[in-house]
C-alpha cells in the first residue's frame, strides 16, 4: 500500500498507474523530467481537469507558451470572454482597447481580438477611453473625465453592432450619430500588448501544487506526509483555505543575476528554501520567469531542520532541467 501525498489515503499499487509530473507537462516537455509515483490516480485526474487545466489556458503564463513556441497555435484554446485574462493594446491606432487571444484558423495563429466595448474621445489624453459593455459611464461622468463630445468621431465602437451600441448608450442617456466603420487589428504581432490580470486561487492552487510536489520530489515520503503540511495539501487538493497566505507574488527575478524588468532568460524556476525566520519552508516558482509566486510549504515547522535547499532551472531552449548553485 501507498499513501497518497495530497489524499492522504492508502491504496494499492493498481491506483497509481499514472505519472505525476512535478512542472505539468503543457508547459514543455523536459530531459530526465521530474516525476513522482507517489499522487494517486483520481488526484491526478482531479489536477489535470481542474487546476492545470486553468493554468495552461487562463494565464499569461499559459498564453506565453505560445509565443516561445511550447505549443502549436491550433492548440491555442481560449477562456474567452469571461477569462481571467484581458489584454490591453499598448500601441497605435487602437491603444488602450481591451482585447483577447484566439486561434484563428485562417491566419493559422494565435490573434488578438477586441472585446465588445466603447471608447470615447477625451480631450486631455488626446485618444480614446475605453469602457467594457458593464462599465459604460454615464454622459455625465464622461463630461468630467474630459470627454471630447464634439471631436468628429467621438464615439468608437468595437465588436459591436450600431443597434447595440444605441442600446447600450442608450441606457448612460448618451445619443450619437453613426458615422461608419473603423476596423481593429487581427495580427497578434503587430500590437504591443499590456496586460491586465487577474490572478484567482485555482492559478495560485496550480501553482502550489508544483511546489509541494518538487519538495516531494527531493524529499522523503516520510518527510512530505507529515502533517505540517497538511494546510498545504488541503489547498491544492480541496480547496481549503486555511487563516494565512499559501501563495504570494513578488515582482523580483528569483536569479539573482537578473533586472526585474527587461528580458529575463526564457524557462521556468523553482525552489525551495527555509523562510527568514529560519522555522518556516518556502518555495519560489515562476514560469516562464515572469511573476515569481512565493508558496508557503509549512508554516513554523515544528520538526528537526534538515537541508533542504534546492533549485532547479527547466531551461526551454534545450528542454533540459539544471540545477541552481548557492546564491
Ligand atoms: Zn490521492
Amino acid at each position: 500500500m501507498t499513501r497518497c501525498i495530497y489524499c492522504q489515503e492508502a491504496k494499492p499499487a493498481e491506483a497509481f498507474q499514472r505519472t505525476e509530473h512535478v512542472l505539468p507537462q503543457s508547459f514543455g516537455t523536459f530531459r530526465n523530467n521530474l516525476t513522482l509515483t507517489i499522487v494517486c490516480d483520481s488526484c491526478n485526474q482531479h489536477f489535470g481537469d481542474n487546476v492545470e487545466l486553468a493554468l495552461a489556458r487562463d494565464t499569461y503564463e499559459g498564453h506565453s507558451r505560445f509565443e516561445y513556441g511550447v505549443r502549436n497555435p491550433e492548440e491555442f484554446r481560449p477562456f474567452g470572454r469571461n477569462s481571467r485574462i484581458i489584454l490591453r493594446i499598448g500601441e497605435g491606432e487602437f491603444a488602450g482597447a481591451y482585447a483577447y487571444r484566439e486561434y484563428c484558423q485562417e491566419a493559422d495563429d494565435v490573434v488578438l481580438r477586441p472585446l465588445p466595448q466603447v471608447g470615447f474621445f477625451m480631450v486631455a489624453l488626446g485618444k480614446y477611453e475605453y469602457f467594457l459593455l458593464d462599465e459604460i459611464p454615464t454622459e455625465r461622468e464622461l463630461q468630467e473625465k474630459g470627454f471630447d463630445c464634439w471631436h468628429p468621431a467621438a464615439i468608437r465602437g468595437l465588436a459591436i453592432d450600431e443597434g447595440q451600441l444605441r442600446d447600450k448608450l442608450g441606457e448612460k442617456g448618451i445619443t450619437f450619430r453613426y458615422g461608419g466603420e473603423v476596423l481593429p487589428p487581427q495580427r497578434s504581432e503587430s500590437v504591443l500588448c499590456e496586460l491586465e490580470g487577474r490572478i484567482d486561487r485555482t492559478i495560485f492552487r496550480a501553482i502550489a501544487k508544483i511546489a509541494f510536489s518538487y519538495l516531494a520530489y527531493w524529499q522523503r515520503e516520510s518527510f512530505v506526509n507529515e502533517s505540517a503540511f497538511d494546510p498545504l495539501r488541503r489547498y491544492i487538493r480541496y480547496d481549503e483555505k486555511p487563516g494565512y497566505k499559501l501563495v504570494d507574488i513578488r515582482q523580483e527575478a528569483i536569479l539573482a543575476d537578473e533586472p526585474i524588468a527587461g528580458r529575463r532568460r526564457l524557462g521556468h524556476l523553482i525552489t525551495i528554501n527555509w523562510a527568514q525566520n529560519g522555522v518556516s519552508i518556502i518555495s519560489q516558482v515562476s514560469l516562464f520567469n515572469w511573476v515569481t509566486y512565493c508558496v508557503s510549504l509549512a508554516r513554523d515547522y515544528p520538526g528537526e531542520r534538515r537541508d533542504i535547499r534546492r533549485g532547479n532551472f527547466f531551461d526551454i531552449a534545450n528542454r533540459e532541467i539544471l540545477e541552481l548553485g548557492a546564491r
